[in-house]
């Protein structure tokens, strides 16, 4: 990974599309047990940051964490907001001023994952997007140096959020159902799964955005 966050356009134009392709599934999701307005948060967001993408570019990844946190919380109303922001600005806390090897990224993201465990008094289990990022965070620690790293990434995504759907939910809005949010994969971690992989298919040396495509 380059010194500057020079391939960040890229992965926020990956997101942007994925989310894109994935909305009406999303959003019929978060209806179900939720509000609805996922799909709105998350786009809001990730136009955001697109807007500043050409800035971020030129950031060293520090500071380009740092203002991506800084700018999700700002402009996102909803849960996802505040938690994504502290995952962002914990790890840019975290980074101090390493260079952003594999091992080092997957060091920060597990302390963003702590950090949003914190903000959102919540772990494992409950049916919201940390049943993706706990998992995707464990394989970055334990396959760091593997070379199927990437797709042992998207598979621990996909089992995460499929996971929820047996899940009752004890924090967020669909808390509010108890046993009847049983049934329903939690919005949150699908949309984390589904960034997730397009982040990690951007990244791969031959498997760039393909339009049309879809991840998993
Ligand atoms: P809101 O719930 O405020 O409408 P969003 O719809 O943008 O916000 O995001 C909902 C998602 O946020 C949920 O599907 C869940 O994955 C996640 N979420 C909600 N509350 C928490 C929490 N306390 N900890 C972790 N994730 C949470
Ligand atoms: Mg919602």
């Amino acid at each position: 990974m380059s010194a500057t966050a020079a391939n960040l356009p890229v992965l926020i134009q990956s997101a942007i599309h994925a989310i894109d392709s994935h909305a009406a599934e999303l959003t019929e999701l978060d209806r179900a047990i939720g509000d609805g307005d996922h799909v709105d948060n998350l786009i809001r967001g990730l136009q955001a940051l697109s807007a500043i993408s050409e800035e971020l570019s030129q950031l060293d990844w520090q500071q380009a964490l740092l203002k991506m946190g800084i700018t999700v919380m700002s402009k996102v109303g909803g849960a996802s907001g505040s938690l994504y922001g502290t995952l962002f600005m914990t790890m840019s806390k975290s980074l101090q001023n390493r260079a952003l090897t594999t091992a080092v990224f997957a060091e920060i993201f597990h302390l963003g994952v702590e950090s949003v465990k914190l903000r959102g008094k919540a772990d494992k289990g409950e049916k919201t997007m940390l049943d993706v990022l706990i998992p995707v965070s464990e394989v970055l620690i334990s396959h760091a140096a593997h070379p199927d790293l990437f797709d042992h990434i998207k598979q621990a995504a996909i089992n995460g959020a499929e996971a929820t759907r047996d899940m009752v939910a004890t924090k967020g809005r669909a808390s509010f159902l108890g046993e009847r949010s049983r049934g329903h994969v939690d919005a949150g971690a699908k949309s984390s799964q589904v960034m997730i992989c397009a982040v990690v298919d951007a990244l791969k040396p031959n498997g760039g955005m393909q339009q049309g495509s879809r991840s998993c």
